[in-house]
């Protein structure tokens, strides 16, 4: 449990410093400082080192015993880099466009999960596929995930550097949402 409670910190952190350095690029770096501070909230944070696991999140770990997962609940309902954030399924528009720097923060956020699951084995490809193996990709908004793939596919074919930044990553949310 002792050991279990020091590698979920370690893997918080790992993925909070990964998503620092990515803000910065992007021109979020506040996004980046305040990025899933509530993982170290009780309710998120014991259920996790509960759940522990190493290869696979805690939080499906809890959902394969459970059938739900009251850290997901409660991030999900603080955090608006993730879409889930945002469902409003009572609403005219039940899953709404992501304003951008929610978007930027999202997407430096897949990236720093593939980078600390993945370690050195790491390739850009990886995002893309995660992306589109996604359940949930249906209910994603469409605008927003044409977006997202774009970002993707431009990290495939153009590096971190060229992908990553402020610039192009606006150039890009504005050619699909207008
Ligand atoms: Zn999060």
């Amino acid at each position: 449990m002792i050991k279990n409670l020091f590698m979920h910190l370690h893997t918080v952190n790992k993925h909070r410093w990964y998503v620092f350095k990515l803000s910065i690029r992007a021109g979020i770096p506040f996004r980046g400082l305040i990025h899933d501070l509530s993982k170290y909230s009780p309710s998120e944070f014991i259920e996790s080192v509960k759940y522990f696991d190493g290869k696979v999140s805690p939080i499906k770990k809890s959902k394969m015993d459970n059938g739900y997962s009251k850290a997901w609940l409660h991030h999900k309902g603080r955090n608006k880099h993730h879409f889930e954030y945002w469902y409003d399924f009572n609403s005219p528009i039940s899953v709404p466009v992501i304003p951008f720097k929610y978007f930027c923060e999202l997407i430096c956020d897949n990236i720093a999960a593939s980078m600390t699951y993945s370690g050195k084995d790491y390739k850009p490809e990886n995002n893309l596929r995660y992306f589109n193996n996604r359940k949930d990709l249906k209910y994603i908004n469409e605008d927003i995930k044409k977006a997202i793939q774009d970002v993707y596919r431009q990290l495939i074919d153009n590096g971190l550097k060229k992908t990553i930044n402020k610039g192009n990553l606006k150039k890009t949310y504005n050619k699909y949402i207008k």
